[in-house]
């Protein structure tokens, strides 16, 4: 019998687990799920963030050596950082267009609004509290905490990614610049490893149809009641219709356009990182996968994918931005309060730079959401409006998140001629 594609797999299970979740809080088995079912979950994301570090060390070693020049480096280092910034500034543009013309605040009820803030005041000042760290710190902290003072204590943490990341280019050029005699077995250790590394994605992954069950079943019994998610409809569709808009229009698009792969080839090829990113929210548990995928689905060479993705979970969020933009001219218009033009410019850049602060887990964009809001002058208790759809947005962004990622590694791999063809072909 043929084996169901991958991404097939997930989505029944993602479904499976819906419905399971939807029936066990009716009846009342919420202990039940988060006693026996919700460790699987737990289980499935930790294999995935345990495997993370390693990945990205044995394959970034491998490319950056491969290189051969540090000229070469620098050329992709440039353009990736330029595409990220880019995707990031048109993907709040959009969300600020759609919010601008749906003003879904105003559909918030005053009843509504004193329910909300009483009910989540106390989850709006944990998040306020999570963001005083980044907003008391100087301008130039972002870069401070790029280089790590112990290489293993970063790799020990896995929301320090970026640090091990410059080790390992350090790392990587210092290979380039020793004799090659004496680099070859560093770099084919390296090789062999990593091969290692992608065979434990293969099999980590086929647990993912349960992993994917016991995760959506267990947040399902605890999400809000539906009366406050009805609340939200109107701003949790403006945040959906922009990440739509961006996962199925803009991204393919950009793909056809600037590394001529068309649109079923692409999406195929990463909708197991799609749906794993929708079930995980969290971009940093996706990262094995989106490698995996680039690698051998898209054909980009490891050279791009182990360089452009791990940078891109961490700092390119295309997604995050645009709920960030959304959710901030969201929470103005529920106050009375009217931004001009100046304003949301004002929130094109702190959404950019608050984005790329976020960490690569579920819920990160909400707290640096509160620096977006405290740079526009809007009330941080805001936060306590959103709080109730958060997760199954956070859900969505991660998505966007990580499509991103994909759309600029294949580009950056074309333009570079990095572009091949892929070892596996899609089935669907
Ligand atoms: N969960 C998102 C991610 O990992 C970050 C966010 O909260 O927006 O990509």
């Amino acid at each position: 019998m043929k084996k169901l594609a991958l991404h097939w797999q997930i989505l029944i299970g993602i479904a499976a687990g819906i419905i399971f979740g939807l029936f066990a809080a009716k009846m009342g088995w919420a202990i039940f799920v988060k006693d026996w079912i919700k460790p699987f979950g737990t289980i499935f994301i930790n294999l995935l963030k345990m495997i993370a570090v390693p990945l990205i060390v044995t394959s970034l070693v491998k490319g950056v050596a491969d290189l051969k020049d540090i000229n070469k480096l620098g050329k992709m280092g440039g353009r990736t950082f330029g595409i990220f910034i880019l995707t990031t500034a048109i993907a709040i543009c959009i969300g600020l267009v759609i919010v601008n013309i749906v003003q879904p605040g105003n559909f918030i009820q005053e009843e509504t609004r004193s329910e909300m803030m009483e009910k989540f005041a106390g989850n709006a000042a944990d998040k306020i509290k999570a963001a005083e760290s980044a907003k008391n710190s100087g301008p130039l902290q972002p870069l401070v905490d790029i280089v790590p003072d112990n290489l293993f204590k970063a790799a020990t943490e896995n929301t320090n990614m970026l640090q091990v990341i410059f080790f390992v280019v350090l790392f990587g050029i210092g290979l380039i610049l020793i004799p090659a005699a004496q680099a070859k077995p560093v770099v084919d250790f390296f090789g062999g490893a990593n091969e290692v590394i992608m065979k434990l994605i293969d099999i980590i992954m086929l647990f993912a149809p349960i992993g994917v069950f016991a995760l959506l079943s267990s947040l399902i019994v605890e999400l809000p009641s539906p009366d406050l998610l009805l609340a939200l409809l109107g701003y949790a569709g403006c945040v959906v219709l922009g990440l739509a808009l961006l996962i199925f229009g803009i991204y393919p698009f950009l793909v056809k356009t600037f590394a001529k792969r068309g649109y079923s080839f692409f999406m195929k090829g990463i909708a197991p990182a799609q749906l794993l990113a929708f079930s995980t929210s969290s971009s940093a548990a996706t990262l094995p996968v989106s490698m995996e995928r680039a690698m051998e689905h898209l054909g980009v060479d490891e050279e791009v994918a182990s360089f452009v993705l791990p940078i891109g979970a961490t700092v390119n969020m295309d997604g995050t931005a645009l709920y960030q933009g959304v959710a901030a001219v969201f929470i103005a218009q529920a106050f009375g309060m009217q931004l001009d033009l100046g304003a949301q410019l004002g929130i094109i850049l702190t959404a950019t730079l608050a984005s790329i602060g976020s960490a690569a887990v579920p819920g990160a964009g909400m707290v640096m959401l509160v620096i977006v809001l405290a740079q526009a002058g809007i009330p941080e208790a805001g936060l306590a409006l959103i709080f109730a759809v958060d997760r199954p947005l956070d859900m969505c962004r991660t998505v966007a998140n990580v499509t991103s990622d994909l759309t600029v590694t294949t580009i950056i791999a074309k333009n570079l001629d990095k572009l091949g063809e892929p070892k596996v072909k899609n089935l669907w």
